[in-house]
């Protein structure tokens, strides 16, 4: 027995910025970064709610990986003007943080009076990087500074009304942006793929954005103006997001979470240096033999069979031409193969591992993720990440 759900409305394309002029809405609170700001790019949302008469006020403290204080100075800003919609602009950090600012104010409002909450706040969501996918997640991720972690938040509630993909905001992304936020892409794909809540329905997706990702990753990257690969990318994106609200992701995400918390490592860049050595721990390839493996195995193989490649039936053949793949496109991006070479220091590596284990074992993607790990072998997987092979 399954359950698939289908989200937001999502229109995509270059132009669809104008449905802003439709919403049918008076007042409408914009969450984004500073930088939406100082580049102009918030004047391509806010010429169209100008032009629909429709009153805005602008918050845009958000920083990456945004932190508790800034959702709680989001709620204030938000409760004071009282919107009908809430518009989010930016990468993962301005639409996590926008779900978790509408999402808090309206459970404290509820506590407090609850015919406020009657009013439904429409929330729109406009992602600026091929990333997240968080435009039509039921996730938010928000970090907590005094112990350096990163709480996944979980509720349908968090799930965008609509969603506007236009490719043409992606293109100031510079390139090391590109390909971190590009290999998250990879990575909420190929977890969803393996996940032990994946379904026939969330496969199809995370198929099509794998194909997207291998197919225009790299053009993306070496050309920020190549729109046809910006906009595959912006698609792969928001497909593996609808594979992933469902099936859920793995350990690559919870250790992720706490090395990028801990370490200040970019989300994207932080899945990109675990894949290769994630996947070898799932496929687990030494506790079988020449012709029986893991279940995860084989859907690792079936990923290198639809991507070509291999021509080879054999598990072990598929999971490791899939790994070097990962590695040669990480290295076209010009992507650290380690957290040595990501420059973290062994000592405060050392210092933490028995906690980033226990974080990781404790974050919300472990359960799904298809070989629960105990704290020795996770223990080891952080230390080959560490130094790399
Ligand atoms: P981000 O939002 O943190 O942005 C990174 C940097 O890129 C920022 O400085 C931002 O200003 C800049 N930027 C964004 N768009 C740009 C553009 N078009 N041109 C130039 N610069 C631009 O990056 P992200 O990778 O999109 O988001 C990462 C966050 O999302 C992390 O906190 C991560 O944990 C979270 N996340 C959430 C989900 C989810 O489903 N909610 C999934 C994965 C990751």
């Amino acid at each position: 027995m399954g359950n698939f759900k289908v989200g937001p409305n999502v229109y995509f394309g270059v132009g669809k910025l104008e449905k802003l002029r439709e919403i049918n809405c008076k007042k409408v609170f914009i969450v984004t970064d500073p930088f939406m700001v100082k580049s102009g790019a918030i004047n391509q949302v806010t010429d169209h709610l100008d032009a629909a008469k429709i009153n805005y006020k602008v918050f845009s403290d958000i920083v990456p990986d945004p932190p508790l204080e800034i959702v709680s100075k989001g709620i204030k800003a938000m409760d004071e003007f009282d919107p009908e919609a809430v518009i989010t602009l930016g990468g993962g950090s301005a639409i996590d943080a926008a779900k978790a600012i509408s999402y808090f104010r309206n459970m404290i409002n509820k506590g407090l009076d609850s015919q406020k909450t009657d009013k439904k706040v429409l929330f729109i969501a406009i992602p600026t990087t091929s990333g997240t996918g968080s435009e039509v997640t039921s996730f938010s991720v928000i970090t907590d500074k005094k112990f350096n972690v990163k709480y996944p938040l979980v509720d349908e509630a968090m799930v965008p009304d609509m969603a506007i993909l236009d490719a043409n905001l992606v293109k100031t992304a510079p390139n090391f942006i590109t390909a971190d936020t590009g290999m998250d892409v990879l990575t909420h794909a190929i977890e969803a793929y393996v996940s032990t809540e994946s379904s026939d329905y969330s496969d199809a997706l995370a198929e099509k954005a794998i194909k997207l990702v291998f197919g225009y990753l790299e053009r993306a990257y070496k050309d920020g103006n190549d729109l046809e690969a910006r906009e595959k990318m912006h698609n792969a994106s928001c497909i593996a997001g609808m594979a992933f609200t469902n099936a859920s992701l793995g350990i690559n995400h919870s250790m992720a979470h706490i090395i990028g918390g801990r370490f200040h490592i970019p989300h994207g860049k932080a899945n990109a240096i675990l894949l290769p050595y994630v996947i070898e721990y799932n496929a687990n390839l030494k506790e079988f033999n020449r012709n029986e493996y893991s279940d995860t195995a084989k859907k690792y193989a079936e990923i290198a069979k639809f991507l070509n490649l291999t021509s080879s039936n054999n598990a072990r053949e598929g999971v490791k031409s899939l790994i070097r793949a990962i590695c040669t496109l990480k290295r076209n991006l010009n992507i650290q193969s380690s957290l040595k070479e990501a420059k973290v220091e062994r000592k405060d590596f050392e210092s933490n591992l028995e906690d980033i284990v226990n974080i990781a074992i404790n974050d919300g993607c472990t359960k799904t993720n298809p070989r629960y790990p105990n704290p020795t072998e996770l223990k080891e997987v952080f230390k080959v990440v560490y130094e790399g092979k």
